[in-house]
């Protein structure tokens, strides 16, 4: 999995060090010494992760993380800050200036390693999601401009699992107070999984004395199951135990802290989780929209024609010679024209909708139902006998004449019809055929006078 990593720091000897540490383990090192340089690079070699030295001239560490955490085209590479052993204040500061991590200097590789190959591997995840993103950008879908529009820490929920005995008990209110997000507890394994089976969180801290069960196993748990998937889990191990936590993030744990954690510390480590999950939630959802977009009529909410053939292909592929038939429902409103002419295009909108929703309310669940022009609709009938099929055409006519239309700004209900023609699927005729055969059927009810069913010929 390795990959590049950009180190930047004023000083040589440091840089070589980090070089040596890194090559050695088949990263592919870039170095800047400067936090100017540093920008540059990353934007022209975007690098999967970023070694960052706190203190250097010009722009200093901080300054040149906020603003590869602004820049479009760095916004998602992951930092490590470099601070000097005895600066909590500067760790505090890199991770608020947007860092995903920090490392003490001179750092242990073991700690170098465990938080590069987690960082990187993170990364790739987001580049995937972001790949996809790029595409939906190009079908016109608004693009993420920054990493925390919209976040509010308050709408973040965290479970913290640990003995309420512990010290890390009274991290509850202090996480309360400084992020205002959702927090509940569970004392042990029993009690979190109890929690977890009906509720979703966006991070949760396990710390490292329960009442029952084993932290690793609540971490594993959480990333074994797809509901929990995407929850950040960050872990709280006794100090020394370096190699645990090393296991934790190659099972995916997001983070660790040593026992017994400093409060601000870990808040600021949380933020950086509910931050990188609001993100690739952010980007999960627009890349659901996109699919969502591509296979519905905006107006209706229907399926459109693009998604009606390719499932209907699918469907006479699985279809089973000797099951039931399936058929086809050609539909036209009627004299549609006139009602847009006399009543205006926003009327006209108003019957596609309700025309919409009779029909959907008027056909089975498993119908695919999709508006395939102006006011021109096709419903897939599948696993159907031929005199249901009927029987569900001429309800849907009914339906429709039945009973007026009542708009907005039109005073009196318009009457509305619908022409209907009908094709039943004959073994081995492809779908773009059967299709053609409800819309001739189609036509023959218009051409006789219109507000009809007509079946297709059998031959
Ligand atoms: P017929 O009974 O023969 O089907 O007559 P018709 O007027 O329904 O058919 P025609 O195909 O001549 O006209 C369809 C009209 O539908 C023309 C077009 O302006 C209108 N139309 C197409 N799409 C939309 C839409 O999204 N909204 C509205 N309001 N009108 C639409
Ligand atoms: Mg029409
Ligand atoms: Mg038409």
């Amino acid at each position: 999995m390795p990959g590049r990593i950009l180190v930047v720091d004023d000083v040589a000897a440091n840089r070589l060090i980090a070089r040596a540490k890194l090559t050695a383990s088949y990263y592919d090192v870039i170095e800047a010494e400067s936090g100017e340089q540093a920008i540059e690079l990353a934007e022209r070699e975007q690098p999967d992760l970023i070694l960052l030295d706190v203190l250097m001239p010009g722009i200093d560490g901080f300054e040149t993380c906020r603003r590869l955490k602004s820049g479009r085209t760095t916004m998602h590479i992951p930092v490590v800050m470099l601070t000097a052993l005895d600066q909590q204040a500067d760790r505090l500061r890199g991770l608020d200036a947007g860092a995903d991590d920090f490392l003490s200097k001179p750092y242990p590789d073991m700690a170098l390693f465990t938080r590069v190959s987690s960082l990187i591997r993170m990364k790739q995840m987001i580049d995937e999601l972001r790949l996809r993103h790029e595409t939906s950008r190009e079908l016109g879908l608004e693009g993420l401009t920054s990493i925390d529009a919209g976040l509010n820490f308050a709408d973040s929920s965290v479970l913290l699992v640990c003995d309420s005995s512990d010290l890390m008990a009274g991290t509850v209110a202090d996480i309360r107070n400084r992020l205002g997000c959702a927090i509940e507890t569970a004392e042990g394994e029993a009690a979190a999984r109890a929690l977890l089976a009906s509720n979703r969180y966006d991070a949760c801290v396990i710390g490292p004395n329960l009442s029952d069960g084993e932290p690793m196993r609540i971490a594993s748990l959480l990333r074994a199951r797809p509901e929990t998937r995407q929850t950040s889990v960050m872990m709280v191990f006794p100090p020394g135990d370096l190699s645990k936590a090393h296991l934790a993030m190659e099972m995916g744990v997001a983070d660790y802290l040593t026992y017994p954690p400093d409060f601000a510390e870990l808040t600021a480590r949380l933020k950086v989780q509910l931050r990188r999950k609001h993100y690739s939630d952010r980007l999960r959802s627009s890349m659901h929209d996109t699919l969502v977009m591509a296979v519905t009529d905006p107006l209706t909410g229907l399926y459109n024609r693009r998604y009606t053939n390719n499932h209907l292909e699918s469907l006479i592929a699985r279809h089973q010679p000797g099951g039931q038939g399936l058929a086809a429902m050609a539909l036209d409103l009627d004299r549609f024209k006139s009602i847009n002419d006399s009543h205006g295009h926003g009327a006209g909108d108003e019957v596609l909708r309700e025309f919409a929703r009779r029909l959907s309310e008027n056909v089975r669940g498993i119908d695919l139902v999709s508006r395939v022009g102006g006011e021109e609709f096709l419903v897939v009938m599948p696993d159907i006998l031929a005199e249901n099929a009927e029987r569900v055409a001429e309800r849907v006519r009914a339906a429709v004449e039945e009973t007026g239309f009542r708009l907005k700004d039109t005073p009196a209900p318009l009457s509305v019809t619908v022409s209907i023609g009908l094709a039943f699927h004959r073994p081995g005729e492809a779908g773009s055929t059967l299709i053609n055969r409800a819309d001739a059927a189609l036509y023959a009810s218009k051409n006789s006078g219109r507000n009809m069913v007509t079946l297709a010929a059998a031959a």
